[in-house]
């Protein structure tokens, strides 16, 4: 089967059997617990909906379908499936290297918590820079974190190269697939060991859940991760896993439409007078471009821009926008417009900021689906 029928199909197939209803789009089930007929043998192998879930089942096959993986599993949030994931493969004393330009949420979850609270160390490098990354392993090291594109800087890693010094070291490579959704990059067929996902952004793609998701193919680490999974508890409900399933089905038309229009605004952006500079991963321009063509089968939905005039400027053209709304997270089928410094990545100080390139005229961009003229127009009236 190709991708585009599998990602549709998988998780779902109608049940004809006696007694079954043929759906073909899979029900919310909704119970807590499942009843049995004799006392070992669960109905259909579900005991309670913490353990297993029908719907969360179907969800989790599409997940694993994603990203042409063995095994996949939802959790409440992005940042649930990176807290089980660490509490399964990190122990106090040992160390991540991660990449320096990493979601606000994830350093802080990192730092404040996995660090102060439970001694797992942190690194962070630039993993766009192999040599500076194989520097940084040290003999605790057991996770190689990594981003790419990040955010909000949009720099690519070679995830093929890292992979081949992750496997020599024998250290696990996670990547967080989340920005440019599986249907553009999948890191496990370019040797990673595990993909995450905020399902929030892209895989739901309608600003209507929260979620997140972990696949993999090695069977012992997805055995770790299930049972944590139902230890710590942090799973996707019925009907977030639903609302995922329903979003999943439309993800290769979303996102052939957010690159298109990502293009164009990106393009219109880098010939306007007021632009200082457009971060796109799909411009010839962009110092990640060889790597990102060779590894990626599209460029996303994701920009970020440096308005001249720095932070009045930049406020005065935001407030101007009528389409865009000025709101933080991204993926989602309509346009979203965010200032990094004052919002997603508030909590950093301003000399982590610039260390990283994140100014105060800098502006990101979710490019929705809707029309990219209309998308155009409105960026240019607020520019002017
Ligand atoms: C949003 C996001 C997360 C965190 O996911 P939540 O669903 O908000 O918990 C992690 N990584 C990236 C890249 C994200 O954009």
């Amino acid at each position: 089967m190709k991708y585009n029928t599998k990602i549709i199909q998988e998780g779902e197939k109608p049940n004809l059997k006696e007694g079954a209803y043929g759906d073909v789009s899979i029900p919310i089930h909704l119970s807590s617990t499942f009843a049995r007929k004799e006392v070992e043998t669960p109905t259909g192998g579900y005991e309670y909906s913490r353990s297993g879930n029908p719907t969360r089942s179907a969800l989790e096959k599409k997940l694993a379908a994603l990203e042409l993986a063995d095994f996949g599993l939802a959790f409440s949030s992005g940042l649930a499936a990176t807290t089980t994931l660490l509490l399964s493969l990190t122990k106090s004393g040992d160390r991540v290297l991660a990449s320096d330009d990493l979601y606000g949420g994830t350093k802080r979850l990192f730092n404040r918590v996995f660090d102060k609270q439970y001694s797992v160390k942190f690194s962070y490098v630039d993993t766009s820079n192999i040599s500076g990354l194989e520097k940084a392993i040290k003999s605790d090291t057991k996770l190689i974190w990594l981003e790419t594109p990040t955010n909000p800087l949009l720099k690519i890693s070679d995830i093929k190269a890292i992979a081949k010094i992750a496997k020599k070291n024998n250290i696990l490579l996670v990547v967080d697939n989340t920005f440019l959704s599986p249907y553009f990059q999948k890191p496990l067929t370019l040797g990673a060991d595990i993909v995450l996902h905020s399902t929030t952004k892209y895989i739901n793609g309608h600003c209507d859940s929260v979620g997140g998701a972990i696949m993999l193919s090695e069977s012992n680490v997805f055995e770790k991760l299930k049972f944590n999974q139902n230890a710590v508890g942090a799973i996707l409900s019925p009907f977030d896993s639903f609302l995922t399933i329903r979003g999943i089905k439309t993800l290769a038309l979303r996102m052939e439409r957010h690159q298109e229009n990502a293009l164009r605004v990106a393009n219109f952006l880098s010939t306007h007078p007021k632009v200082l500079k457009v971060y796109y991963p799909g411009l010839p321009t962009h110092p990640g471009y060889d790597i990102a063509k060779k590894q990626m089968t599209g460029f996303g939905g994701m920009i970020s821009f440096e308005i001249r005039g720095g932070i009045s400027t930049a406020k005065r053209f935001l407030s101007n926008l009528k389409l865009f709304a000025l709101a933080e997270s991204l993926g989602g089928v309509e346009s979203l417009i965010e200032h990094p410094a004052k919002m997603t990545h508030a909590s950093l100080s301003k000399q982590e900021r610039e260390a990283v390139g994140i100014t105060d005229g800098l502006i990101r961009v979710s490019v929705g689906i809707e029309d990219a003229r209309d998308l155009v127009k409105d960026l240019k009236q607020a520019l002017k």
